[in-house]
């Protein structure tokens, strides 16, 4: 168990292994995997609630991260829960991409009101973790140029410190460990926001798999879950920030009046939490390492939601720090050699992915390189294939391009030589369900 004592104005000073800010899917996945490696673990969540959840998330996890919540026994649970193992079809201006269903890759999707209380549930019954919940981090500990842990206020403002020779900043995309640590940061521009609400009675075609709509460069979704809902999402671009601000539900309804083939929601029922929505998206990359320090999920890559990457992500870069510090903290090696193989495990993962990503949250629309992968894999099964193992994150881009690009080409060939005198050049849509 943790070691507790006084520590001068400061209340109690604890020491444990390693010391998590934030109890949602990040910082929960961290300490499981951390506590069964045999580590002593503190998470401090600043919510008091042990029900408290993220409130504005679409909750479509990738199936990149599905061994990962099969690895912590998770998966199981959340089916129990309602959860459903959509897979995704994309509508484009060249038709749907529909990957052959007995191939397509299967995500998982559960309301975060269900599956947050899970992992921290999951967390608190970890032997040697203990989540403390009301614990706001507000300062970072050092020990010469090394974090050293953290000091945390609850809500009447008694101070604890918590000392440990790995601080894990799990406290999302505005991180204040981040900003504490003063670790590089690139950001880059949103230009689009997001609205959405939860509808019963009308579900998208392929329910209960989930849609999503390239209306290049306004986009929408509509995502299956549990209890029989479905949330349909927005995510147009900001010049028609207006028309939502006024009277966001309405507004919802309206634009999914001009989504091709989407359903109506004029008559469907709207889950009582209404129409939520977020603005600011700016997205932040950070070097997810410091002597001492390792950032995860959000905190170290909060990247546009337009792709719903980041709870897959938030599970998997957990589990990959884990891996990574798990011999340290047992004394094995040193703890830097641990940081040192976690930043190179996040950056051969994630960096292109999120470069991609980044490109295309300005708010533009697709490029011709872009265009041919979308119309090649509408009209080709292997393009489909393919842009399905990519989109659902399981492989990354250069692996993507290297084998999507001469098919998709191919693809396209075949289809101008099939509709001769009737198409346009490849990528216009001309020809298409557009
Ligand atoms: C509109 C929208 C839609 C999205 N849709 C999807 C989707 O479909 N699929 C997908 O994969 N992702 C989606 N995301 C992204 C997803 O919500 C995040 O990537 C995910 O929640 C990150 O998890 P996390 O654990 O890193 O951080 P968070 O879930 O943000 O948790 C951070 C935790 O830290 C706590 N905390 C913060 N500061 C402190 C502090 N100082 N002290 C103590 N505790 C603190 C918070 O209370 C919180 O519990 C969406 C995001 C948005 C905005």
């Amino acid at each position: 168990m943790a070691e507790a004592e006084r520590d001068g104005g400061k209340g109690t000073k604890r020491s444990y292994d390693a010391v998590i800010v934030g109890g949602s899917l990040a910082g929960c996945a961290a300490a499981t995997m951390l506590g069964r490696a045999g580590a002593r673990v503190a998470v401090l969540e600043k919510s008091p609630d042990p029900a408290a959840y993220k409130r504005i998330c679409t909750h479509f996890i990738q199936a990149s991260a599905v061994p990962t919540l099969e690895r912590l026994d998770l998966l199981e649970p959340m089916m129990a829960a309602g959860a459903l193992r959509p897979r995704l079809n994309t509508r484009t201006s060249w038709g749907w991409i529909e990957p052959p269903p007995e191939r397509a890759a299967r995500g998982v999707n559960l309301r975060r009101s269900k599956l947050d209380p899970m992992a921290r549930e999951m967390a608190a019954a970890t032997p040697d973790v203990e989540v403390m919940l009301g614990q706001t981090v507000t300062e970072l500990r050092h020990a010469g140029a090394k974090v050293s842990g953290v000091v945390a206020r609850d809500r009447d403002g008694v101070e604890t410190v918590i000392e440990a020779p790995l601080t894990i900043g799990a406290d999302g995309r505005d991180s204040r460990i981040a900003e504490l640590s003063g670790v590089k940061v690139k950001t880059y521009p949103h230009g689009r926001f997001a609205y959405g609400g939860y509808f019963e009675g009308t579900a998208p075609k392929h329910a209960t798999d989930a849609a999503i709509w390239m209306m290049d460069p306004e986009w929408a979704a509509a995502f299956p879950t549990d209890d029989g809902l479905v949330f349909y999402a927005a995510m147009p671009t900001m010049k028609r920030l207006p028309e939502f601000k006024g009277d966001p539900q309405a507004a919802l309804i309206d634009y999914f009046e001009a989504v091709p083939e989407a359903p109506s929601l004029r008559s469907a029922k709207l889950s009582e939490r209404g129409v939520v929505g977020k603005i600011d998206m700016t997205n932040r990359m950070r070097v997810p390492t410091a002597p001492g320090l390792a950032l995860i999920g959000d905190a170290a890559l909060a990247t546009d939601p337009l792709f719903g990457v980041g709870c897959g992500w938030a599970f998997q870069s957990a589990e990959w720090l884990a891996d990574a510090v798990a011999p340290a903290l047992r004394g094995e090696e040193a703890l830097e050699k641990g940081l040192r193989r976690y930043r190179r495990r996040h950056s051969r993962h994630l960096r292109g992915h999120a470069q991609m990503i980044h490109g295309y949250a300005t708010g533009r629309k697709l490029q011709p390189g872009e265009k041919l992968m979308f119309s090649g894999a509408a009209r080709d099964p292997h393009v489909a294939m393919i842009f399905d193992a990519f989109g659902t994150r399981q492989i990354g881009a250069t692996h993507a391009l290297a084998v999507g690009t001469p098919l998709a080409l191919v693809a396209n060939a075949r289809y101008a030589l099939r509709h001769r005198g009737r198409v346009g050049r490849i990528g216009t849509g001309v020809g298409s369900a557009a």
